[in-house]
């Protein structure tokens, strides 16, 4: 009496092509968060710059420092 293992077809096991493996550009490891996998690239190896835009603007000069 052995169970009948039902065979698993060649190209439905995916579970590997659902979630691709997407590694860092610099250093080339796996990335986890979306944001990162969408760059390419580590939240150490961004650019703080191009991570987020600067909002702190240098506001009008205080009069008065001449
Ligand atoms: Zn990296």
């Amino acid at each position: 009496m052995t169970a009948a293992d039902p065979d698993p077809l060649p190209g439905t096991d995916t579970r590997e092509a659902v979630r691709p493996r997407v590694t860092c550009r610099r250093c080339h490891r796996p990335l986890h968060d979306p944001e990162s996998r969408i760059l390419r690239l580590g939240p150490e190896c961004r650019d703080p710059a191009e991570r987020v835009p600067r909002h702190d603007v240098d506001q009008d000069p205080i009069p008065g420092l001449d």
